[in-house]
């Protein structure tokens, strides 16, 4: 007999989601195709893993695993705070940031909200605005990559409760210049809070013209929270710890009063803080990845693909072909990519900058799937 469905009894704003799409594992790849070596270059990760420190502080904390975490993250809350010259009550912690837009988009927003973002965007963006009956305005990126500022400011003349995208762009790579920035935070009203997602922040701070979003964000009177996560730029994505700079102590409260109390976990808090201590992996890291990035992107260039130039650990491209089917190809070589699905964007695909390995496995994969080379008995008749 078969189970009753329970649909039906989900709200109808669940039952229109489609079922989160988190990608194909590298095991399940590698059973797949018969292939041991997996490039997983689907999921922004970081290839570089992170400092040893993080390894001896979650072995000295791990005896401790039978008491509740730090509902207050007390002592990263004490370090990021003096870190970002905020004040600790700005801030607040998510299991990876991914938790915090959950929870912002629970706290601001019904039935009927307006949200205003872009797109390509970031999946849970659109995801949990649409989950609790927001209305989703998506503003286009422009030809090129670059944020539509003008089609922004026009999407704000009737403010909406929430203004969120990530700078730079996951998926596309670019940022807002200090000047667009300039020109949102102008037509910001206090109707509105804007949710930066700034979740590449280390692989972006160093290059030239990007902006200090927190610095002039400081400056702002209208509502505003920064989002950053370890994921990425300190590879602790499989310990889910994220953060959030909020314009006032009151924003953080309201954000607090809707977080699960331990949700992020004792040995979470201790390999985040020990991430912080350790400088030099971070910046090893950073520049590798940056060098990599560069690599790539000229490999791409010379496939004669279209490739936006990237602020972050990954890479958007166009190839002339669908970018499921080229995703397909990819798989049964090992390598994981992110093909784009937005409307729009269907011949678009965003890679991962891994080790440079995977990124050569990767290059060599993608050029025998764009120029795949003739068979070799293979004759043809036509002129
Ligand atoms: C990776 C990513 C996140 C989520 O990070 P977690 O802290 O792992 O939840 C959030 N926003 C963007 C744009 C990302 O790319």
């Amino acid at each position: 007999m078969l189970p009753i469905d329970p649909t039906p009894l989900a709200r109808r704003e669940v039952r229109e989601l489609e079922s989160y799409n988190a990608g194909l594992s590298s095991e399940q790849v590698s059973k797949r195709f018969g292939i041991s070596k997996i490039a997983k270059l689907g999921s922004n990760e970081n290839p570089y893993g992170p400092s040893p420190l993080v390894a001896t502080a979650i072995s000295n904390a791990i005896s401790d695993s039978g008491l509740y975490p730090d509902a207050s993250c007390g002592l990263l809350r004490d370090l990021l705070a003096v870190r970002l010259g905020v004040a600790p009550e700005q801030l607040v912690f998510g299991n990876g940031s991914e938790d915090l837009i959950a929870i912002l988009c629970r706290v601001f927003l019904d039935h009927g909200d307006n949200l205003v973002t872009v797109t390509p965007a970031f999946g849970l963006h659109t995801l949990y605005p649409h989950s609790l009956g927001a209305k989703i305005r998506a503003v286009p990126m422009l030809e090129g990559g670059s944020f539509d500022i003008d089609g922004l400011i026009e999407a704000l003349s009737e403010p909406p409760r929430m203004l969120m995208f990530s700078s730079p762009s996951n998926p596309v790579g670019s940022a807002l210049s200090a000047s667009q920035l300039k020109q949102l935070l102008e037509v910001l009203t206090p109707a509105t809070l804007l949710v930066f997602d700034e979740a590449y922040y280390e692989y972006a701070q160093g290059s030239p013209g990007y902006p200090d979003v927190l610095a002039r964000l400081s400056l702002q009177q209208t509502p505003w929270i920064v989002l950053r996560t370890f994921s990425k730029a300190y590879a602790l994505a499989g310990l889910r710890v994220g953060y959030g700079i909020a314009s006032s102590p009151a924003l953080a409260d309201l954000i607090d009063r809707l977080r699960t109390p331990f949700n992020v976990n004792r040995l979470a808090q201790v390999a985040a803080l020990a991430a912080l201590q350790d400088e030099a992996h971070l910046k090893a890291g950073l520049e590798a990845t940056i060098r990599e990035r560069e690599r790539v992107a000229k490999a791409l260039h010379e496939m004669h693909l279209t490739v936006v130039p990237s602020l972050t650990n990954f890479l958007f491209f166009k190839t002339d072909q669908a970018s499921d089917s080229v995703h397909e190809a990819l798989l049964s070589h090992g390598v994981i990519v992110k093909p784009w699905r937005e409307p729009g964007y269907r011949h678009w695909l965003r890679v991962s900058i891994g080790s440079r390995e995977q990124n050569d496995q990767f290059l060599t994969a993608l050029s025998e799937t764009l120029q795949p080379a003739p068979a070799p008995f293979a004759h043809d008749d036509t002129p």
